[in-house]
């Protein structure tokens, strides 16, 4: 039970650990820099879009933790169990504890498979697949399926990447139409939202997308129990007006053979499932001072929405999944957090105000609609278009483009791995 000071205790070494770690070693190689992340690998997650759809080898996406552990930092291969602000401490699973100068949370968003009853049983077999978990499942499944109910869904809590359960689709819906069972294929997105994305510029050719593939949409549906054996979903529906819900079940048109159950549950029978599990702060957070407490953000890292510091403990910082922002929660948001946690950071080492407030919601979510195509949504706070200067002057972002896809498949990955893990962009 040894107790060690370090003057940057980072907790998570995953996009917003290593990218912050690299970034202040890159400006002051002197700093006394630790990083708390029990995985010894590292994952490249954005790509698991393109592994659950077979264009995407997934042990590219992986690599030793050692491998992106920066060269002057020190990791610390273990769980944090508890952070105590009051004392500038991080308790480790193995009984230790550190105690820090500045700390830096990024241990990501937690995977609740509890969150809905019969999930737990039912991912990762019979036809229950999720890129969040499995994407290597994810394609099996796809070149198994021979036609009849494609079910895409996601949950009503926060997740990381919220376009991923409609990007899968779009890829699913191509390679059904690439392997000739379209024809025979129901292609389902249930969502528990009201629209399709939050940006309309980008909304209007996602709409144009599901028109043209003929996906039929449902808002209003929020899932809440999966009957893996009998291969049924069980929704809740969340609007009193039924028009809203596009139900189907008292029409010629109930092609996908839903029912109602009792006044406001609805079952649909799938042939295949994807679905985003619920997702959380991860537990030890949740019970950290560090937390909202109570509120619509209970639970996430509370943070200054500009200058990612928290407010109650100054020498507390977050970003990435883990922190409530009223944002998407992406790696492309982390890229942009990332140097303002930094400044901020030595700006306090310095004795100088962290008085940078440079963040402005900027996350971008890279909206696969096809194999070849791919619509680039950037946005910041209040869902602002917020487009590349110099990108947005070579391409119109809003439309599907192909030069967006070769981005996204080759240019991302080459990014990561090459400049930002290593402090350079
Ligand atoms: C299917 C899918 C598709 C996605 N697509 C995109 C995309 O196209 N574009 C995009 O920008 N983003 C995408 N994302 C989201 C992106 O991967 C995350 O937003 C990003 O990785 C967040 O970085 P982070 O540092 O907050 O969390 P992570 O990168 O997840 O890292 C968290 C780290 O914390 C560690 N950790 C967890 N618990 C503890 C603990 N108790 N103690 C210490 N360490 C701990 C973990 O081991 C992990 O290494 C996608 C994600 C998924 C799953």
């Amino acid at each position: 039970m040894a107790e060690k000071h370090h003057q940057i205790v980072i907790i998570g070494a995953g996009t917003g650990g290593i990218t912050v770690a690299a970034q202040l070693l890159r400006k002051n190689k002197s700093l006394d820099v630790v990083i708390v992340d029990p995985s010894d690998k590292h994952y490249y997650q954005p790509a698991w879009t393109l592994v659950g759809a077979g264009t995407f080898d997934y042990k590219d996406t992986v690599r030793d933790q050692a491998s992106v552990i920066p060269p002057g930092a020190k990791w610390i291969q273990e769980y944090a169990e508890e952070v105590d602000p009051e004392n500038n401490a991080v308790k480790l699973r193995n009984g230790d504890t550190l105690t820090y100068d500045f700390l830096v949370a990024s241990p990501g968003i937690q995977i609740d498979l509890d969150g809905i009853e019969g999930l737990k049983e039912a991912m990762g077999k019979n036809d229950v697949c999720s890129n969040y978990v499995d994407p290597d499942y994810t394609w099996e499944v796809l070149q198994n399926f021979k036609g009849g109910n494609a079910l895409f869904t996601q949950p009503a809590t926060p997740i990381k990447c919220g376009g991923a359960p409609q990007k899968i689709m779009y890829l699913a819906d191509d390679h059904f139409a690439k392997s000739g069972i379209k024809d025979k294929t129901n292609v389902i997105f249930a969502t528990p939202g009201t629209s399709i994305f939050g940006v309309p510029e980008f909304a209007r050719t996602l709409m144009n997308a599901i028109n043209r593939k003929g996906i039929i949409l449902k808002f209003y549906h929020k899932l809440v129990k999966i009957d893996g054996e009998n291969k049924k979903a069980i929704y809740e529906l969340t609007a009193t007006d039924e028009s809203n819900c596009i139900i189907t079940v008292n029409d010629d048109n109930n092609v996908i053979h839903e029912e109602i159950v009792g006044t406001t549950r609805l079952t649909i029978p799938y042939d295949m499932m994807h679905l985003a599990p619920p997702q959380s702060a991860p537990d030890f957070i949740k019970t950290s001072k560090i937390s909202h407490q109570e509120g619509g953000s209970k639970g996430w890292v509370k943070v200054d929405q500009n200058s990612l510091q928290n407010p109650d403990y100054p020498n507390v910082f977050a970003l990435g999944d883990v922190a409530a922002l009223p944002t998407a929660k992406t790696g492309a948001a982390v890229r942009k957090q990332a140097p303002v946690v930094v400044d901020n950071l030595l700006k306090l080492i310095a004795h100088k105000e962290a008085n940078n407030k440079g963040y402005t919601g900027y996350s971008s979510c890279p909206l696969v609609t096809g194999y070849g195509k791919m619509v680039l949504a950037e946005f910041g706070y209040g869902n602002k278009r917020m487009s590349d200067p110099i990108l947005s002057k070579l391409v119109d972002t809003t439309k599907e483009q192909w030069s967006m896809w070769i981005l996204k498949k080759y240019g991302l990955p080459y990014m990561y791995w090459n400049l930002m893990l290593r402090g350079k962009a």
